[in-house]
């Protein structure tokens, strides 16, 4: 496990993408002292669930050096120089003094079972559990009343500091009156903005709950959103994908720990370091893809060679995501190194606009000779015209061969 984390810490190191990963000295000096100030302060605070990080580790068998690994990659995950790396490490030991209210909208619980399945969880599944989950629907005992009072109770004595985790769409069209939740019947969308009112920060968590997901496909029946349509008062952080990468969501609850902070956002409102990386940029089969070279048919012989999964409707182009780097379960493996092109589950009403099997049309990737955007109709037609020459040239060359036949 070691040597893949050491691995991803050097792929985050390396690929800078887009993303801007040097700010200079005196921008990490001030960030750093920042840290340690907020660290401490936490440090002093009582812890709110008495899970320890160590506890968590020592019953998966694991120790300390494979803990500050981890560290490792997740300070070269959040963009952080290595020096960060122990203030990472205090983040995660002090991250059950951050409160977190977890509720459950209009969705499939994708995103807590990815968490929750894994046979051999990641480090970043672990630390999820030793955050000070103060209610989860789908985790906790309690029930009916009860849970209605465990909620009030937690929103009373946390008001102002608790995360907010959202999962799921919140409907707010006909299908409004069919969500209600509790003896007050209320709906997913009250129910939202009063659990809201106290929180410090809201995370949107999976596609549904940043951008509507599945629910929202065509013809939204529902009239589902994403948590950002619904509060406008409080920070909301985007954190999509279908699920949502365990990394991602414990590296956004790690920045607010170290800073208490929402971290640096795209226009969409997803972290930058998660998701200013496009899958394109870097894929394993790119170097296919710049050589022309496709998967034409499934299971033909470019399938067999690993070749870029273009031709069959892989969105990499156009979708922003850290999966190429990060992958799922423990790093071994991904959807398109799996076979499958991406279906640019992290973007915006990706199940019209991306999830099918097929290029599209009036898509901007960069053709494989140029290195300039293109419209994918631009670089299908050099294709066509370098397939075009190759004919002329096949052609002038049989015409002559067969001028040289007749001649003899
Ligand atoms: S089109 Fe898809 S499979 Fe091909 S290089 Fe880009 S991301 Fe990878
Ligand atoms: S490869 Fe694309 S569809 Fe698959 S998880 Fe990553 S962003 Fe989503």
């Amino acid at each position: 496990m070691g040597d893949r984390r050491e691995a991803l810490a050097k792929m985050f190191t390396a690929k800078g993408g887009r993303v801007n990963t040097n700010r200079g000295q005196a921008y990490y000096d001030s960030l750093m002292d920042m840290m340690n100030r907020r660290l401490l302060e936490l440090e002093a605070m009582p812890s709110a669930s008495r899970t320890s990080i160590k506890s968590v580790l020592e019953a998966e068998g694991l120790n300390r050096r494979d803990f500050m690994k981890w560290a490792s990659a997740a300070t070269a995950m959040l963009m952080l120089p290595a020096q960060f790396t122990p203030l990472v490490a205090k983040a995660a030991e002090v991250m059950n003094r951050v409160p977190i209210i977890w509720l459950e909208l209009q969705d499939c619980a994708g995103n807590s079972e990815a968490i929750l399945r894994s046979d051999a969880p990641t480090i970043d599944e672990l630390i999820l559990e030793v955050v000070s989950l103060e209610f989860n629907e789908t985790l906790m005992a309690a029930a009916g009343h009860q849970a209605e009072e465990h909620l009030e109770e937690a929103m009373k004595t946390f008001n102002g500091k608790y995360l907010c985790v959202v999962e799921g769409s919140i409907p707010v069209g006909t299908g409004k009156e069919w969500c209600t939740i509790g003896a007050r019947a209320e709906t997913f969308e009250d129910h939202l903005r009063h659990v809201a009112s106290g929180a410090a920060a809201l995370v949107a968590v999976g596609t549904c709950a940043t951008f509507g997901g599945v629910p929202a496909a065509a013809p939204n029946p529902t009239g589902a959103v994403g948590v950002q349509d619904v509060i406008k008062n409080k920070p909301v952080i985007n954190i999509p994908a279908c699920p949502a990468n365990p990394a991602n969501i414990t590296g956004t609850i790690l920045h607010f720990v170290l800073t208490g902070q929402v971290p640096e956002l795209d226009h969409l409102g997803r972290p930058k370091f998660a998701f200013g990386y496009r899958i394109h940029d870097n894929c394993e089969r790119r170097a296919h893809f710049d050589a022309g070279e496709f998967v034409e048919e499934w299971g033909d012989e470019g399938a067999k060679n690993n070749f870029c999964l273009y031709k069959m409707g892989c969105k990499g182009p156009m979708t922003f995501n850290n999966c190429s780097i990060v992958r799922y379960n423990e790093a071994v493996n991904w959807p398109i190194g799996a076979g499958h092109g991406c279906i640019g589950c992290s973007e915006p009403q990706f199940w019209d606009k991306y999830a099918y099997e097929r290029p599209m049309a009036d898509a901007r990737i960069k053709a494989p000779t140029g290195g300039v955007e293109k419209t994918v109709d631009e670089f299908g037609l050099g294709l066509l015209t370098a397939a075009g020459i190759g004919i002329g040239i096949h052609a002038a060359i049989s015409m002559a061969a067969g001028k040289k036949e007749g001649d003899a």
